[in-house]
Parts: structure tokens; sequence; C-alpha cells
């Protein structure tokens, strides 16, 4: 047996086989072949048994994940059975006798680059499906296998290097029991999914995908970051105890499900969940969330092959502001770049793609994408109580021009006699220092604010969310995060606007003790981690919180504030 370590993303305990989802070598090199007929037997073999895995793909892509995932399949049917594209293909193998693998790169390569270079938002997007069929069509030449993580059929641990948020969005939950990666921190987008999936998670090994074999047993222990592989039965036995034990425990916190949050000493606030699809509104109903504090809207634009229009999107707002009952929904507007790409939109590739053209910056700059949303946005208003908000503002300018922008459709929607609703709150992410800097500034202009510590951390330390190398300055304790956090809250208080926060931090035990004593508003966290969180606020007392806060904006290290915290909660004076 050996072991692991790595980051706890996504608590729970899982054992299971591994399943490797890591591209293979597809490299070969260009040779001269002597039977071009039988070369290109080869190439047709290879096309029908690509045929035969997208059928196969998109079938069990329809049953398990719904008509709009399976869609991006039948789109590559239609090229891998396109003549305009295996006729040249075949003809260059019989003139210039080289092998089917150059010729097919060859053709594939000019079609691309012709694809990419067409105006037409749609005939761009096929240049993606051009590239991935011939992925699979060179597989299957060079005879090697690639990973189709849809089709898995029974229960298995994700082996990774790290997952893009559109492969976790393909998992089936009935048999991913859980996954680990090489790389990623507690806050990058796969870590996120995994916790509002429920599935126990442990990123940033570092050396998973060499360590494990593809079928070896593993547990991932996702409470302690552990993974372990190809376990004695004793410590098989040990961690299925565990997991009773974990069981039991959030059986006691699920008692508090339709309890409302109020500390010891009679102070109210609001704990809400953060979702990325319409499906995870049953979670949050189940968790006792009191509203949906961020809804990620960039998981539309996902796993599929072209923008979502103006119909799809309404219906997605539509049915979020329904399912939730009149409670809030704090809706993001998209959020792409980072860790989060979108193929279809072919960005360039840029050096630092976390201070690159992202978020709001992007929607400013290509105004057809965000008005879009805003307008699906605007007629979804009248079917709940929605709040808009708006990621990675920097500037005030930014803002301005976000509503001016929201301003300009509802007018339009408007005079198109399309009813909106009056009583739409406007308002930003603090996930840029800059901003928080000034935030008594923003608070006269906007109606709330909700703190991003998973990027407000990442730029206030100058340390990647994503890599684990650095991940020992991600701290979300540090005196210099709280202070910013503090002047956020105050900043709006003094206005009469509420802030809230929808970081990983506002989950976090450590954390909440502090949050609560610096006067946070709303808590929005992952649903599955309400329940504890109502169970601790439930017992703290405002009043000692805030003399909690007091002391540990005053302190120099993130230890120091980890003691006073322990001390405070638990009346621990050792503990670290
Ligand atoms: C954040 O940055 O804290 C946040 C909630 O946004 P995301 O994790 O989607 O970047
Ligand atoms: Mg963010």
């Amino acid at each position: 047996m050996s072991f692991l370590k790595g980051i706890a993303a996504s608590n729970g305990i899982s054992i299971a086989k591994a399943y490797h989802l890591v591209e293979p070598n597809l490299s070969f090199e260009k040779k001269t072949i002597e039977n071009p007929t039988k070369e290109i037997e080869r190439f047709q073999n290879a096309l029908n048994r690509s045929t035969t895995d997208l059928e196969s793909i998109r079938d069990h892509a329809k049953e398990n994940l719904g008509e709009d995932k399976a869609a991006i399949f039948d789109a590559h049917l239609l090229v891998l059975n396109d003549p305009e594209l295996t006729n040249p293909i075949e003809d260059m193998i019989k003139t210039e006798k080289v092998n089917a693998e150059h010729a097919l790169k060859e053709i594939a390569e000019r079609f691309v680059s012709m694809f990419e270079a067409m105006e037409n938002e749609y005939m761009k997007e096929r240049a993606a499906d051009i590239r991935d069929v011939t992925k699979r069509i060179l597989a299957h030449l060079l005879n090697v296998q690639l990973p189709n993580p849809s089709m898995i059929s029974e229960e298995v641990v994700i082996v990774a290097e790290d997952l893009t948020p559109s492969d976790t969005a393909q998992l089936n939950r009935k048999y991913v029991k859980g996954f680990t990666t090489d790389i990623g921190g507690r806050t990058s987008h796969s870590a996120i999914m995994a916790r509002s999936l429920e599935i126990p998670a442990v990123v940033g090994t570092r050396t998973a995908t060499k360590e494990i074999e593809n079928g070896d047993l593993v547990i991932v222990d996702g409470l302690k970051g552990e993974v372990h592989i190809n376990p004695t039965q004793e410590a098989v036995e040990q961690y299925k105890k565990e997991y009773e034990a974990y069981e039991i425990q959030k059986a006691e916190w699920a008692k508090l499900v339709n309890e409302k949050t109020v500390t010891a000493d009679g102070y109210r606030v609001e704990l809400a969940a953060n979702i990325g699809t319409p499906k995870d509104l049953k979670g949050v109903l189940d968790n006792g969330g009191e509203a949906v504090g961020l809804y990620r809207t960039e998981f539309l634009y996902m796993g599929r092959d072209h923008l979502p229009t103006e119909e799809e999107q309404f219906e997605s707002y539509k049915a979020v502001l329904e399912g939730i009952k009149e409670k809030p929904v704090v809706v993001r507007t998209l959020d792409i770049g980072g860790d989060k790409e979108l193929p279809y939109l072919q960005l360039p590739k840029e050096m630092n793609p976390f201070l690159g053209f992202r978020a709001i910056r992007l929607c400013l700059e290509e105004q057809d994408i965000f008005r879009t949303q805003l307008r699906a946005l605007l007629r979804a208003s009248v079917f709940g109580n929605l709040k808009i908000m708006f990621p990675m503002i920097a500037t005030i300018d930014e803002f301005r021009e976000a509503k001016r922008l929201l301003k300009e459709e509802k007018e339009k929607l408007t005079n198109e006699g399309v009813k909106v609703a009056d009583n739409i709150e406007v308002g930003i992410m603090v996930e840029i220092p800059s901003t928080a800097i000034i935030a008594d500034a923003f608070a006269k202009e906007v109606d709330f604010f909700s703190i991003g510590t998973n990027d407000l951390i990442q730029y206030t330390m100058a340390a990647d969310r994503m890599n684990e190398r650095v991940s020992y300055l991600y701290q979300p304790y540090s005196p210099s995060i709280l202070r910013l956090v503090k002047m956020v809250i105050d900043a709006a208080h003094k206005e009469g606007k509420w802030a809230g926060m929808c970081g990983e931090m506002a989950g976090d035990e450590t954390a909440i003790p502090i949050l609560l004593g610096l006067g946070l508003d709303e808590f929005s966290m992952s649903a599955t981690s309400i329940l504890k969180a109502r169970s601790q606020i439930l017992q703290l007392e405002k009043t000692e919180m805030e003399k909690l806060a007091r002391r540990v904006l005053e302190m120099s290290t993130t230890e120091e504030v980890i003691q006073a915290v322990n001390e405070a909660v638990n009346g621990d004076k050792k503990t670290s």
C-alpha cells in the first residue's frame, strides 16, 4: 500500500477503482508507404471505429447527461462522415504515398485554419469539432485509447492531472465516487464543482497520475486530504468505519435544515449557497440554503460548442428563480477566463490568464455576448427575487459601464413591451484588492458587495490559486486579507448596503467566527457546507466574536490568528 498527501478539496470518503483521465501520447512520424490501397483501408477502419465510439458516447450522454450535452457528439459524427474532409485525405495517401496519420493531420489542419479565419461564429466553432474528431481518428490509427469520462459505467475514482470544469460537468455522480488530481488547490474550479456534486476529492497531490495505475484500488479521504493506493484490508475496514461516523455527523446537522441561522445571543445572518446550474437547486433546498448567493452562470456556456442563446439562458435563470421560491438569487454575469476556458470563443492564449482578458473585461468588449445575457436576466427578473452581480470589477468606470449597458437593455425591453422587475439590486464582486481598498467609493454606487475571496486571496498574496507549490501562501486568515474584508464590510454598512462573501472562505470553520465578528451579513458557500456552518453559528456569540475580530486584525501572522480563533471558540490554548 502506498500513500499520497494532497489538499482536502471536497469532504467525504470514497473507496473505488482508479480510472485514469489522462490524454494519451498521440505523436507519430511521417512515413512513405508502399501500398496506398492498404493504407486507405487502415484509415477507413479507423473512421469506422471512431463512428462506433461516437455513436455509443452520444447515446450514453443522452441518457445520462441530457440532450444538450449529447448534441456535441452529433456534430462530431457529422464531421467524421463528411466526404469534404475524408476524400482529400484519401487522395493525399494515394498521390503522395504518405501514412494515414500524416495525411489526416495535414488536411485537418488546413480545415481548422480555414474555419478559424471565418467571421461567422458558427463556422469558427466547427474548427474545435474538427480538432476533436481528428484526435479520435488518430487514436484509432495509433491503437491507443482516448479517455471517455461520459462513458464510465462502474464505480470509479477519477485520477487526472487536473479536471477542467467541462470535464467535471460530464462526470456522472452515480459512478464517479471520488477524484484526485496532480495540480489544483481548494478553490480551483474542479474542487468547487466536486463540492457541489458532493464527490469527495483530494487535489494537488503532484504525483497521483504517476503513482496510481488504472484499476488500482484507491481510498480518497477528502476530509484529511489523503489518498491510499491499494490499501490493506484493515485500512479499508478502518475507512468504512470513518465513513459511517461521518454519515452519523451529517445526520445530526441535517436536523437543522429548517432552522434560522441565529447566534446564541440572537444575531441573525443569512446562509446562502453557490450554484453552477439549475440542477444544483435541489442540493440548496435539501441543505437548508436561505438564498443563492452566487450563481456562476459560466457553466451554462461550458461543455458545449457554441454560445447559449438568449432563450436558453432565460429558461435557466427562470428555473432558478422559480425553483428557490421567492428567496434571493444573486446571479453573477459571465466570468470566463483564468481556469475557465471556452474553446469555441477561441481567445488568444495569454501569458497570465488570471490577470488577463476575463470576466467583466471580456464582457465590456464583447458586448453582444454580454447584452444577450443581460436581456435574458432582465426578462427572467419577474419570476423571483433577482440580484445581478458583476465579476472582477477593478475600477468604478467598469462598474458604471456595465450598469449603463444593463440600463440600455432594460429600456429596450420595456419599449418592446416586455415586463422587467424594477427593484433589481445591482452589486459587484470584490475580488481585486484595488476595489477593496476604495470600497468606500464603490459603496455609494452599488447596492451590495459580495467578497470573492478565492480570487481576492490570490491577487493579494500574488499566489496562483491553482498552483499547489505556492499553496502555503494562499492564506485566508492572513491579517492582510482580514483587514481588506473589514474595509469592505464597513464601507457597505456606512452607506446602508449589505455585504456578503461568496468565496470558499465563507464556509470555513476557522473563518466563520471572525467574519461574524466583522459583521458579514451573508455567507454564501457550497450547499454541502451550509448545515455544518449553521450548527457552528448557533453556538457562537456575536459580541464575543466582535472582540475576537478586533484582536486578530492587530495580529501579524496567520498562525496567531488560528490560535486566537481556537482559544475563543474552543477555549483551546495549545492548538494551532
Ligand atoms: C471568488 O473569486 O471568490 C469567487 C467566488 O469566484 P470564482 O471562484 O468563480 O472565481
Ligand atoms: Mg472569482
